[in-house]
């Protein structure tokens, strides 16, 4: 199959019916008419394979984590999901991968409203790049650099179960739920416009929650204590055992969202939360102190010496 007919075939489908795409695909660029006075909020996350996900990966595994990876940015800034561009690299033109590919990909993007518009095919070592475009009203992103000494911590879902369905993978698993969450990511993107005007702060836990809630603690200019016996755990994952709280903390790949809120709007969020199904944990509070402090039970605990994952940190 040709680069064109490979196109025609398993993407162009992908374009949905969205009246503001204006041009999908099939031309040099899209033309998109966003809704008038929306401010764009866009990202670009990867897949590469033997980094992202493991060689033998499912194909349709490819496609829905992708999405989904693209999507928890989204969320975290608060925007609405709307169109997105593929460049995918792929060895051959494998017709069972694709197939399962765009099958996956189509599920989330279904999901989320998501009309794919255009990108590139290229042959090459298996790897995939979402640039994903969502609208929100003007000034109502959600920053990582707003939270204040003061506010409380959530996190949405449960911290670990990723990282413990790589472990099991890397153990020669290849089949069952625990799997899953490595697999297949399910982050709580549709919690993210309702966070616009009520939280003070978000960012997506895709390092680790640690190295993360480490990024908004120095942008926004705050410390935290967090309380160990509060985190939400992956079912599976033991609080007393040191490796497994480890994969909690700092396991990464969770695609959850860390938010920060005013006491006086806990109430707001967590009944906004369990409307959408969201499960929305406090876990505790920023401080005008720098510093992360965890604590078990109001004893002090230390950190982890790696809190996160990090491409380019040099072993040493
Ligand atoms: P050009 O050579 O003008 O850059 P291409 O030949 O690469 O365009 O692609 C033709 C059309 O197909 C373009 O509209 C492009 O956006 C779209 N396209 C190519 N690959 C993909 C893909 N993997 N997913 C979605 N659209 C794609
Ligand atoms: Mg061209």
């Amino acid at each position: 199959m040709g680069e064109f007919d490979l196109i025609a075939r398993y993407f162009a489908p992908l374009g949905g019916a969205d009246p503001e795409v204006r041009l999908g695909i099939g031309d040099d660029g899209a033309v998109l008419a966003p809704p008038a006075g929306d401010e764009l909020v866009v990202t670009c996350d990867s897949l590469v394979e033997g980094i992202h996900l493991p060689a033998g990966a499912p194909a349709v595994s490819w496609g829905r984590r992708l999405l989904a990876v693209n999507l928890s940015d989204l969320g975290a800034m608060g925007a609405t999901p709307r169109w997105a561009l593929l460049a995918l690299t792929i060895p051959e033109d494998d017709t069972f991968w694709l197939e399962d590919f765009a099958r996956g990909f189509g599920e989330r993007a279904r999901e989320a409203r998501v009309a794919l518009v255009g990108g590139n095919t290229t042959r090459g070592p298996r790897a995939a790049t979402l640039t994903l475009l969502g609208t929100l009203p003007p000034g109502s992103a959600l920053r990582r650099n707003t939270g204040r000494a003061g506010d409380l911590v959530l996190v949405t879902g449960v911290l670990g179960a990723a990282a413990l369905g790589r472990r099991l993978w890397d153990r020669g698993v290849r089949a069952g739920r625990r799997l899953e969450p490595y697999l297949d990511p399910d982050p709580p993107w549709r919690l993210g416009p309702f966070l616009r005007g009520r939280a003070t702060g978000a960012i997506d836990i895709s390092d680790g929650f640690l190295a993360d809630l480490g990024h908004l603690l120095e942008a926004s200019g705050t410390g935290a204590e967090i309380e160990i016996g509060a985190l939400p755990l992956a079912p599976g994952l033991d609080r007393v055992q040191g490796g497994d709280l480890e994969l909690a903390l700092a396991g990464g790949d969770d695609y959850e969202l860390c938010v920060t809120v005013s006491e006086e709007r806990l109430g707001v969020l967590t009944a906004g939360a369990r409307d959408l199904g969201v499960r929305l944990t406090r876990v505790g509070c920023l401080t005008s102190e720098p510093g992360l402090r965890l604590s078990d039970g109001g004893r002090g605990v230390p950190t982890p010496r790696v809190m996160g994952h990090d491409h380019f940190r040099s072993v040493s």
